[in-house]
């Protein structure tokens, strides 16, 4: 029975976010193309050599990338769309960022940015590929080719990562209605089986194919599709293949995997656990089974005796089995030696990606030779685990306390929405149409400088906050010549919106170095929640107070909702997310009705992460959606019938989960609808929505100034779906990324198209 370890993927971005600083250095001009494809031959280099020398005996290549893995395969398929493609060879950077990041006019070119999407239910988004009828297809294999061939240079003989056809297809997006991108598969797979053969050629003996496809719901298409695709990319002139599934379990797709003629299957045995057996009882006995055992998307230690006795069976029974994370550790942060700052204690129970390697050799030591090889090792793990377990850190008895005492009626507002919205009507006495923005306004040079001022110490508290006091009286005034009718204060204070909230709960944790790529060199550095949360104080209520004390218009208090809260960070392992959510939204509960005692008429929550939480299977979504709804209720239901709450999100896609946005049953819902010219608003519209909506008429996502007859034909089309009362104007997202130059006129012009469609009513 041998047991090798392997990886599925590496951070790219490099310890200390070198390829993020080369790319932008690139694209500002700063350093050449010679320089940029440097240091990614360096943090390549650099990869490689940590995973050996983590005892890792299955390395990968071609899971580096500039940009994105996504983009990598349209590109090297040949999935070009016309206008790039002129710009020049395929496999040149200007077609690549054209693709990705789209071509500035003072730059000779003014093409859009291709559209980006979240990677499955990860905070990764990928670049969309897109496809049409008459499309053809040309095999540029230069990327996968030569990083097979740099590694092997350096002594290491990888396993080459590609996006499986199947995949690729099913996240395409076609430039024609009624296309089916699926229909293209038997143009792809020649490519893809001269890539193989090709990789062959060059000493790959392996290959890993990654299709997460394979833990979705999937139609008889789809299935037939990954029949087509594995029968014809199997074969003798192939290197051998280990089907890669991430991110869920396969359950009904299960039989289908284990029919394909791949020679590997790896499978996610952190999110879908239950599945190890049943595979391992239908796999063909030469199968070589890899156990995704450690958690690739968390960063927790794995509870290494635990494992041992999970996959000792497994090991023995089969001819082969394989160690590895669950997914690729692209979304884990890289190394923990380089967070000096944090809790010893909490250090103590993580593993980043360096140490998840590390994880993996000593479970196939421990498999291969006995537990007694790795007894120090044991024992330390199993401190650190009942540590955990029992410390202080993560169990608050008051909050435990509190979470108990928890009844129904905490999530029912006193009144029903209409009686609400008619006394809120009578105390807050606003136009019809009201306008308002979503909370954040320009966080400019001055605002980043005082904060970055502030961390270093060079700028003392008190002159931290009047520096931010001052900014946000110039916000107030700024709202008051436009002549909006509900205001803001700003949120000059926050950072982040969940960052800020965290740095004032307990139970939450900040790296220095814990950076995980979103998209592109764009990086986020979620906060580790560790613990039970509990709120020692008011988080908001004095930024509310002074912006309330500049003026008579109502201010709305600013608050992220418990979702958003947890969908955003790295969460304890050691209980289930909902009853971390529950503990989130008693917080903010309690901030509510600070606010709410403070003065407050209208509070907004947040919830700009609901969606995303969805899980990967319908037959789960109730279940998520029933307590995420629960715990806005929660939060929410604290507001007497006056208090008017508000809450946002930034999507828009709700077809599917209109009764759940019901369900929330806030006042006030805002929601993104510029680009896509209101047609979400027909899932409003056709459900009868019975509380008010603000659909977005700004799209604050470019520097593009709206004009006034724009967002009155926008909030023309909106009326012609609601009665005028239900209404409100308002951008489709928070103004911090803009500069105010942009956002002073474009506001102008959206009161001024509010007031024309209220003239007209
Ligand atoms: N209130 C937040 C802001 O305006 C909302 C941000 C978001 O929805 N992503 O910045
Ligand atoms: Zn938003």
């Amino acid at each position: 029975m041998p047991v090798t370890t392997a990886n599925l993927g590496f951070p790219r971005i490099g310890p200390r976010r070198e390829l993020k600083k080369a790319l932008e250095a690139f694209w500002a001009g700063r350093i050449d193309e010679g320089a940029l494809r440097d240091t990614a031959r360096r943090l390549r280099a650099a990869n490689w050599a940590r995973q050996r020398d983590a005892g890792i005996d299955v390395i990968p290549s071609n899971d580096f990338s500039l940009y994105d893995q996504v983009l990598d395969t349209s590109v090297m398929l040949g999935a070009i769309p016309a206008p790039y493609r002129a710009l020049g060879p395929q496999d040149s950077l200007a077609v690549y960022f054209a693709m990705a990041r789209g071509t500035r006019s003072d730059q000779g070119g003014d093409l859009p940015a291709q559209e980006m999407t979240k990677w499955f239910d990860t905070n990764y988004h990928f670049v969309v590929p897109e496809v049409g009828p008459d499309q053809d297809f040309t095999l540029c294999a230069a990327k996968p080719l030569g990083e097979f061939a740099e590694a092997l240079a350096l002594g290491h003989r990888t396993r080459p990562v590609l996006l499986g056809p199947v995949t690729w297809l099913l996240l395409a997006k076609s430039n024609q209605a009624g296309f089916d991108p699926l229909t293209l598969l038997p143009a792809i797979l020649p490519l893809y089986r001269e890539l193989l053969s090709r990789l062959r050629a060059a000493g790959a003996q392996w290959v890993q194919i990654d299709e997460p496809a394979l833990v979705l719901d999937l139609d008889e298409r789809a299935r037939s599709a990954l029949r087509t695709a594995y029968a014809a990319l199997c074969g003798p002139d192939s290197p051998r293949i280990m089907l890669a599934t991430y991110f869920g379990g396969l359950a009904d797709n299960r039989e289908l995997a284990l029919s394909l003629p791949v020679d590997g299957l790896h499978l996610d045995l952190v999110r879908a656990p239950e599945q190890l057996e049943p595979v391992l009882d239908g796999a063909r006995e030469d199968l070589v089974v890899s156990a995704g055992a450690i958690d690739g998307r968390n960063v927790w230690k794995c509870d290494l005796a635990a494992l041992l006795d999970r996959l000792g069976p497994a090991a023995r029974a089969r001819r082969e089995i394989q160690l590895a994370p669950s997914c690729s550790l692209l979304h884990a942060p890289i190394d923990l030696a380089l967070e000096t700052e944090l809790d010893p204690q909490l250090a103590e129970w993580l593993a980043f990606a360096v140490q998840k390697l590390e994880e993996l050799a000593l479970l196939r030591l421990g498999l291969e030779h006995g537990p007694y090889v790795i007894a120090d090792e044991l024992a330390a793990n199993a401190d650190a685990i009942a540590a955990r377990r029992g410390s202080a850190l993560t169990n608050d008895p008051a909050v435990r306390a509190r979470v108990a005492e928890v009844a129904p009626d905490w999530t029912r507002r006193a009144l029903p929405v209409e009686r609400r919205l008619a006394r809120q009507r009578e105390r807050l006495r606003l136009p019809s149409l009201p306008t308002t923005t979503i909370g954040s306004f320009p966080q400019t040079e001055a605002v980043r400088k005082a904060r970055a001022e502030h961390r270093k110490g060079t700028l003392d508290q008190a002159g931290y906050d009047a520096f931010l006091r001052a900014e946000t009286e110039r916000a107030i005034r700024r709202q008051e010549s436009l002549g909006l009718d509900v205001l803001v204060h700003g949120e000059f204070e926050r950072n982040d919106m969940v960052q800020y909230f965290g740095e004032r709960l307990s139970g939450f944790a900040f790296t220095r170095a814990g950076w995980v790529q979103s998209y592109g060199s764009r990086c986020v550095r979620p906060p580790i929640l560790y613990g039970d949360v509990a709120r020692p104080r008011a988080m908001t209520v004095n930024w509310w107070r002074h912006a309330q004390g500049l003026t008579e218009r109502p201010v709305k208090g600013m608050l992220t909702g418990p979702v958003t809260i947890l969908q955003w960070s790295f969460v304890r392992d050691d209980q289930p997310r909902a009853e971390t959510c529950r503990q989130i939204a008693l917080a903010i509960r309690d901030e509510v009705a600070d606010l709410e005692k403070a003065g407050a008429r209208i509070v907004q929550i947040d919830e700009a992460a609901l969606r995303e939480g969805l899980p990967l299977r319908r037959a789960d979504w109730n279940d998520y959606l029933g307590w995420a709804v629960a715990c806005f209720r929660l939060a929410a239901a604290v507001a007497a019938p006056e208090t008017q709450i508000h809450t946002h999100m930034c999507y828009s896609e709700f077809n599917d989960i209109i009764d759940a946005i019901g369900a929330m049953d806030a006042d006030v819902i805002s929601i993104e609808t510029a680009r896509s010219k209101m047609e979400l608003l027909d899932a409003f519209a056709t459900c009868r929505y019975p509380a008010q909506i603000g659909p977005g008429v700004y799209d604050i996502h470019s520097p593009r100034v709206p004009s006034t007859d724009e967002m009155r034909a926008l909030l023309v089309k909106a009326r012609g779906a609601f009665d005028p009362g239900q209404l409100w104007v308002n951008p489709d997202c928070g103004l911090k990324t803009r500069r105010w130059e942009d956002v002073e006129p474009a506001l102008a012009n959206m009161v001024a198209a509010a007031r024309l469609v209220r003239a007209e009513t």
